[in-house]
């Protein structure tokens, strides 16, 4: 058996082929005419572009736009003036042929790319190696592997797949995929769960250990891949695998269905977003609005802040995608593990307690947050949009916030913006000032939504990214518990809305205790959604307050969560 990393979840069972680009040899070569040389990059460089956009279109409709995304990321770099310009120098500087021009500058970036700490631009060093090889290929009329042609029952096996690769992957043919390279958040692995195929990446030394037409195995959860396995694996596996397709097939039964209690209590199960483009999944699932729109990846990946006209766009395309179910967006949370270049911020010495959200915001109105905020109040004519703030911990910072709120709308009325004068404004619950004066901001706020990432990490004082202390991050441990329950209390008791939409909101072993406080809104990324509400459908609130008052007697993590387990494997 081989291991790897589990990256796209489910049993794939099928026979290997193995891709293979063939390698290309790109030599220097000078050239006479270099004028001449650059008019021939000139043209690949547009077909380039063509063939990425149709590979993009395409994308776009079989999946979703989110997922052509990385390609249209794509388009960008070959469309970026910088780098094109500097190709086209260095063929007429040094009198050598295109491929080779292409060669350097773009491994040049790539390793930049490539030797930064953050994830996202190491991510950008393989789009910078894609985009390079794609016009090579151009260049040299070199054919690449044609992916969309595998037959049926395929294992797609290969040491990287580049998002180009990925994109043109049939998901009725391909039944799993396995590579030698790449992580969790790489694209390929990306575009792996948005086509719902099983995948395994980083599996050491697995192509020397395979031939084409082997039989193999491979499961996306726990990243374990066999190859030829014996007849009692492969029995187990099919097992797996129909159970896994049948349990899949049977959650589809509950869309369009209410998310109803067997006592009558109807709760909200929403969704939580990065982009417009989410909204796709959203829909497919079934939700019933957005609990949460981190407007913060609005800001990332770009080299100058969104407008308040590209944010209204962004926000307007939500509100209308959703037809007037809510949509909560949530002002922007930058800071700590959230950083934007262009921002040019100070590096915090202790980033999780210092400069940021709500903290920055209000220090930056001008150019930061009266933007967003017009921005919002301007969709808002067009559905449910909800303003969230982050970060809070005391009460005056929600009063700023709702008197610019109020100064943006005296001012868009003398402008004659159309805008909801009745929107409503709420906080994210997540720190523990919050939580222990959440009966004062209850009597003030439109809406609570519980931030259990954070709540722990600020209940609990532990690093919520640090692997060290991860023993001590849990939900399930009572402080945090108590503090969850209380901020549901006094939201109840002063008639608010409260929801939640940390991680926690889709824990099977904690939506019970959830709904035996009383919580109303559970947001959660989509695909979790329908389990979720098959979850709901099954159990009723009246015979949960036992559950939840023995599972809060508890004194450690452990104990409650060992009798949570218990409860819902009992279902
Ligand atoms: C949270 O803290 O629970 C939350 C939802 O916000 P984020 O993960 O973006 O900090
Ligand atoms: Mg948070």
């Amino acid at each position: 058996m081989y291991k790897g990393t589990n990256a796209s979840s489910g049993i794939g069972i099928g026979k290997a082929v193995i891709v293979e680009e063939t390698e290309l040899v790109i030599e220097r070569k000078t050239v006479a005419d270099a004028a001449a040389e650059v008019e021939r990059f000139k043209g690949a460089l547009e077909k380039t572009m063509k063939e990425t956009e149709a590979l993009a279109a395409d994308l776009a409709t079989r999946v979703g736009e989110k997922e052509a995304e990385i390609l249209q990321g794509h388009i960008m770099l070959l469309q970026d003036p910088a780098l094109t310009g500097e190709i086209e120098n260095t063929i007429k500087g040094e009198c050598i042929c295109s491929e080779f021009a292409v060669e350097m500058v773009c491994t040049m970036y790539a390793n930049v790319f490539a030797g930064m700490d953050d994830e996202l631009m190491q991510q950008r060093a393989t789009d910078m190696r894609d985009i390079k090889t794609r016009m090579q290929r151009v260049l040299m009329d070199a054919e690449s592997v044609n992916i969309a042609a595998l037959p049926e029952g395929t294992i797609l096996i290969a040491k990287d797949l580049t998002p180009s690769m990925t994109a043109g992957i049939n998901p009725k043919n391909v039944m799993g995929i396995v590579t030698e390279l790449g992580g969790k958040t790489s694209h390929s692995a990306i575009l792996a769960r948005a086509l719902e195929i099983p995948a395994v990446v980083a599996v050491a030394d697995f192509i020397s250990g395979v031939k084409n037409g082997d039989e193999v195995i491979l499961d996306g959860d726990q990243g374990d891949v066999y190859v030829n396995p014996e007849a009692s694996v492969e029995k187990e596996y099919t097992a797996k695998r129909d159970e896994f397709l049948a349990a899949k097939e049977e959650l589809k039964k509950y869309i369009g269905k209410p998310t109803i209690t067997k006592d009558g209590v109807t709760v909200e199960l929403v969704a939580n977003i990065g982009k417009p483009a989410d909204v796709d999944k959203v829909l497919q699932y079934d939700g019933e609005g957005v609990g949460l729109f981190r407007t913060e990846f609005l800001f990332m990946d770009r080299n100058s802040m969104p407008t308040e006209e590209e944010q209204f766009e962004a926000y307007k395309k939500v509100a209308e995608a959703l037809k007037g179910k809510p949509v909560i967006i949530r002002t922007l949370d930058i800071g700590g593990d959230k950083e934007i270049p262009y921002m040019g911020l100070e590096k915090d010495e202790n980033p999780f307690l210092g400069y940021r959200a709500i903290r920055l915001c209000l220090d930056r109105k001008e150019d930061i947050y009266k933007p967003q905020l017009r921005a919002l109040l301007r969709a808002s004519a067009f559905g449910n949009i909800k303003i969230m703030i982050p970060l809070v911990t005391c009460i005056d910072e929600y009063r700023e916030v709702r008197t610019i709120i109020d100064e943006l709308m005296l001012e868009m009325d003398r402008q004659g913006i159309e805008y909801n004068k009745d929107i409503q404004v709420g906080i994210m619950v997540e720190t523990a000032a919050a939580s222990l004066i959440a009966d004062i901001f209850a009597k003030e706020v439109d809406f609570f939504s519980i931030g259990t990432n954070d709540l722990t990490q600020y209940t609990m004082s532990v690093d919520r990214g640090n692997d060290k202390i991860s023993y001590l991050y849990s939900t399930f441990n009572p402080a945090v518990l108590r503090s969850i329950k209380r901020i549901i209390t006094c939201a109840r008791e002063a008639g608010i809305m409260v929801g939640m939409c940390g991680e926690a909101a889709s824990d099977p072993m904690l939506i019970p205790l959830l709904l035996a406080f009383g919580l109303n809104e559970f947001s959660m990324s989509a695909s979790a959604i329908l389990y979720s509400r098959k979850l709901i459908t099954n159990l009723s609130t009246e015979e949960l307050q036992e559950v939840a008052d023995k599972a809060m007697s508890f004194a450690t993590t452990k104990e409650v969560e060992d009798y949570m387990r218990n409860f819902v494997a009992g279902l």
